[in-house]
């Protein structure tokens, strides 16, 4: 007998969605040297990390110069500062979460597959479609089942249980990638009670909480009754530009338990047996994110991205084009013009307008017909490459 591979990753789509795109894009350049590609496509971020930050880590990197302030292996669930520090972020909208509640996390990627590790691989998960890719691909990896529920413009993108939805771990993305759609309390509210009373657990995935504006919730634990059902994964990738430096947090309740088991205990268990801490100067800049000058300097940066997207769906709307998200999202997510295919306007945008964005068919069926843009570029592009869209099609 030999060694016998994962076969569920036979089961896992062909082609990753970027990287589709990235061959096309590279395709486009070889055939036209010279010409300025605008990309509205992956949601990697253009603004550096705050100044609030960089002081922090750079003086974390001088405590590592000096033996009495030099840290070694930091505790594999967080620093005690770092989880402080994201406890008193969630106080500032009345969610009390206690320290050992927060969890450090190399960002919200390696959280999202590695938390399945908690659940029996027999509970099918659900997952509302067009969704992130990683929710579906993770789950397929370890043979777990995947059903889906579909969001599309009749709700908003934002799709409820009733009474014959099914699934015992249902992910939920809000703001939305790819939609931008934001759940309001009540549509929470209503996802909260459909899972105690199921018994199902709530993966809320919290990546663009720092867009939300107003009175709509940016965390699961703002609506009564989620410590009993829910888990929150967050990221400092997109509220604080950590997509390279990687940093991020999830939240587990004490009170989460499902068959006798404690859903917090079993994840300090599994991290202090997978990891062995995340950088002590990390967790400094981390910190730094969630003191007042910290949140005002992401806040410029994030403003600097929401002017983008403002930029994009008034050129949108000048054209007619039906568009949703945006304003709570760095997404916008636009009805694709003419009756096209995603893939056919992705190609019609490269060709003719060199601007490329993100073929909402990459995000699940229910994706097709739909485009993603994102605002996470630079200004001056956004604004080429939206006055580019809004002449295409008017
Ligand atoms: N969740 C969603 C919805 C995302 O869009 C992304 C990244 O684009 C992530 C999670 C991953 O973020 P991180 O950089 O923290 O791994």
């Amino acid at each position: 007998m030999s060694l016998k591979p994962n076969g569920n990753y036979r089961n896992l789509k062909e082609s990753y969605l970027f990287f589709r795109i990235g061959k096309k894009v590279e395709a486009y350049r070889q055939a036209h040297p010279g010409q300025t590609i605008y990309r509205l496509g992956i949601g990697d971020v253009s603004r550096p990390l705050c100044p609030a930050v960089i002081s922090a880590m750079e003086a974390a990197v001088r405590d590592q110069a000096n033996a009495a302030t030099f840290q070694g292996y930091t505790p594999e669930c967080g620093l005690p500062f770092f989880r402080q520090a994201v406890a008193g972020y969630y106080a500032r909208r009345q969610v009390s979460l206690e320290e050992d509640e927060i969890f450090v996390s190399s960002g919200a990627s390696d959280e999202l597959g590695d938390i399945l590790d908690l659940f029996d691989v027999s509970s099918p998960a659900l997952i509302t479609q067009p969704a992130y890719p990683a929710y579906v691909d993770a789950s397929i990896m370890v043979g777990r089942k995947v059903r889906f529920l579909s969001a599309g413009a009749e709700n908003d993108f934002l799709p409820l249980p009733d009474d014959r939805t099914e699934g015992d771990l249902i992910y939920l993305c809000s703001p939305n990638n790819p939609t931008g759609a934001v759940y309001s309390r009540e549509g929470l509210h209503r996802w909260v009670e459909w899972a105690n009373v199921r018994g199902a657990v709530i993966l809320f995935d919290a990546a663009y909480e720092a867009f939300v504006e107003g009175d709509l919730p940016h965390s699961i634990f703002e609506i009564p009754g989620a410590k009993s059902c829910a888990i929150e994964i967050s990221s400092l990738s997109k509220t604080a530009g950590f997509t390279g430096t990687r940093l991020g947090y999830t939240v587990i309740p004490t009170a989460l338990e499902r068959d006798d088991m404690n859903l917090n205990a079993m994840w300090v268990r599994n991290r202090t047996t997978r990891t062995n801490g995340i950088s002590y100067i990390l967790q400094r800049g981390g910190a730094a994110v969630f003191t007042d000058e910290g949140l005002k300097q992401i806040s410029e940066n994030i403003g600097y991205y929401k002017q983008n997207a403002r930029t994009l769906m008034a050129a949108l709307s000048d054209a007619g084009i039906r568009f949703w998200g945006g304003r709570n999202a760095p997404y916008v997510w636009m009805a694709c013009p003419r009756g096209m295919g995603s893939w056919e306007l992705f190609d019609l945008m490269l060709n003719e307008i060199q601007v490329v964005g993100t073929p909402g068919e990459g995000f699940g069926e229910s994706g097709e017909g739909y485009f993603r843009l994102s605002s996470f570029g630079d200004a001056g592009e956004t604004a080429v490459a939206a006055e580019r869209i809004r002449k295409l099609f008017t």
